[in-house]
This record gives C-alpha cells, structure tokens and sequence, in this order.
C-alpha cells in the first residue's frame, strides 16, 4: 500500500468510489469520467505502480481474470468490450497504481488515438 496513492485510498475506502466488485486481490469500480456507457477501472489491491513494475504474473492473471468477471457481470461481455492498460507518459498515465480499464456499451475505433 502506498500512503498518498489515489486508488490505495479508494481500496482503504479513505476516498469514495462507486465500486462494483471486489476479490481478495482485486476491486473494480466506475471511473470518475467514463469514455463509454460502461467504464470501470480494475485495480489490484496491492500498490503496482505500471505494468513497468508488475513482477508478479499470478496477480497479473488475477486482474485480467476478474476484468472478464465484471464484463460479464455488466452485461457488456458479448457485444463486445475493450480492455486498457496506459503504461507511462507517452501512454497518458495518469493515476501510477496499475489499472485495466474495462469499456464497453458502444462500438470502438481502430487504432486507438
Ligand atoms: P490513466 O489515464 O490510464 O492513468 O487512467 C486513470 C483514470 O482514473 C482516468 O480515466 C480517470 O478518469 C480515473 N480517475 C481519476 N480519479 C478517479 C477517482 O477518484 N475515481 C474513479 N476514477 C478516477
């Protein structure tokens, strides 16, 4: 856990989240400004800060596991649904605690911007 980190103090429940599952390893919950009908952001529970730092392959199989589990729990499994990982600067990263955001409810281009 990281003290100052924006999503451990949502797993802490230190900062309000609209969350819509959670595991031993994992918590999904809605991103503050969705890009799609359905945006959540999949999070470990454990402070990764990028998949730069990500040494850990069963939690990292964890995550993608549990981000199919919530597709399907939002109904968005079937018609199709995009998964994000934003990696560093050039990527947009924002928020250093690794996060899968999981889209779904329109369709998406290719390539992404
Ligand atoms: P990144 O740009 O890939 O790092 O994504 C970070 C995401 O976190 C963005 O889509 C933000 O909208 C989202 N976000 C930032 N703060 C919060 C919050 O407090 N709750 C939920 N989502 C957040």
């Amino acid at each position: 856990m990281s003290a100052d980190c924006l999503f451990c103090r949502i797993v802490r429940g230190e900062i309000p989240a609209k969350l819509v599952a959670e595991s031993d390893d994992c918590v999904a919950f809605r991103d503050i400004d969705p890009k799609a009908p359905t945006h959540l952001l999949v999070i470990p529970r454990a402070h990764v800060a990028s998949l730069n730092e990500a040494t850990d392959e069963a939690l990292l199989g964890k995550v993608m596991r549990f981000a199919a589990d919530v597709a399907r729990q939002e109904g968005i499994a079937d018609s199709g649904w995009r998964t994000v990982v934003n990696t560093g600067p050039d990527a947009q990263q924002s928020v250093f605690h690794l996060h899968v955001h999981v889209m779904g409810g329109r369709k998406f281009h290719w390539p992404p911007g």
